[in-house]
């Protein structure tokens, strides 16, 4: 029987890369794309050798092309923590605009189903608690993180357009924090940084009074719930998160506690327009796709603490590789 074939953009990211893991146990053609830019080859690089996966580098902002047919499409490509977005602020607002509008185009072209990757983000700093799918948000559209919030906000416009206007197939997730292996050492979220520094000897940067709120879920979760989603037929936005939630202050707390760092937490200022707090609603998750987290956070904080503290020294201890 021939493989099903779907592409997954933002292949060597974080949650691009464990998307193909899933896919190919799942006996899939996978077609992996990135431009490389914040992924990493080596999150991916156990895949090159399987006749069912295959790479491109590519930026999809510009012009996708895929040759032969596909039946899924997740788009996944996307500067995802806030000091990427501070970074390079003109191509997070691309690939979540133009670069949507091309792989809906190609989804059009090939009548394959899309799965567009939208985020809590869209709420903005909420006004409603826990946020559910209903809530229209709280964004600030000139502020550090309007770039990628308002990107994500258009992605979820054109993607419904298309549903609507050219009866696409299309899916939306609205994904929650997020964490485990294979998340970037520096790309300032604050797991890898608490984690980063624990090893490292150093104290943890903790924004503000730490009395922001998150809710973390770990990867294979949203990995599931993701799988679930794109296979169902639900066209709305679907939040996928662990609603178990957490003050900034008390998470720096556990992670001391699991390393074993004689650290302490050390204030620094709270960036502009952090949201003060988040927690998914995931009654929609649960009635429709009959999802809900299994990995708690002692479980899933153990095995990406594991991942952090196998990398290479070089990489701990090298400031390109380091936060701040
Ligand atoms: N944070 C922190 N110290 C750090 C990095 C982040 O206290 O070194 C805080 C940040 O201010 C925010 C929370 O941790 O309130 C989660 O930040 P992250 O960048 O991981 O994700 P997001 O703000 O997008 O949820």
């Amino acid at each position: 029987m021939q493989r099903k074939r779907v592409l997954i953009t933002g292949a060597a990211g974080f949650l691009g890369s464990h998307l193909c893991d899933r896919f190919i146990k799942e006996n899939y053609h996978v077609i992996g794309m990135d431009n490389l830019i914040t992924g990493d080859l080596k999150n991916i690089e156990h895949l090159f050798k399987l006749e069912n996966f295959e790479f491109y580098n590519c930026d999809v902002s510009k012009f996708v092309h895929v040759p032969g047919e596909l039946n899924y499409i997740l788009h996944f490509a996307s500067p995802a923590s806030p000091i990427d977005y501070l970074k390079i602020p003109i191509q997070t607002l691309k690939v979540g605009s133009l670069g949507t509008h091309n792989l809906l185009g190609l989804a059009k072209a090939k009548q394959a189903r899309i799965l567009v990757a939208s985020t809590s983000e869209v709420y903005g700093d909420p006004l409603v608690h826990p946020q559910n799918e209903d809530y229209w948000g709280n964004v600030n559209p000139i502020g550090p993180r309007g770039v990628y919030d308002e990107a994500k906000r258009f992605q979820e416009a054109i993607t419904m357009a298309y549903h609507t206007y050219h009866g696409l197939e299309t899916r939306i997730v609205r994904i929650f924090n997020t964490y485990g292996p294979r998340m970037r050492l520096n790309d300032g979220r604050v797991l890898p940084a608490f984690i980063g520094q624990a090893l490292r000897g150093e104290d943890l940067t903790m924004f503000g009074d730490g009395s922001q709120t998150r809710s973390f879920c770990y990867v294979d979760d949203l990995v599931e719930g993701i799988y679930r989603l794109l296979l169902s037929d639900y066209h709305l936005p679907v939040n996928i998160g662990n609603p178990d939630e957490i003050t900034i202050k008390e998470f720096g707390e556990e992670i001391l506690k699991l390393t074993g760092a004689n650290q302490k937490l050390i204030s620094k200022p709270l960036p502009v327009d952090d949201p003060k707090q988040r927690k998914p609603d995931i009654t929609r998750a649960k009635e429709i796709l009959g999802w809900q987290p299994k990995v708690n956070r002692s479980e899933g904080l153990k095995i990406t603490y594991e991942y952090f503290k196998n990398l290479p020294k070089e990489i701990l201890f090298d400031s390109r590789h380091k936060f701040e």
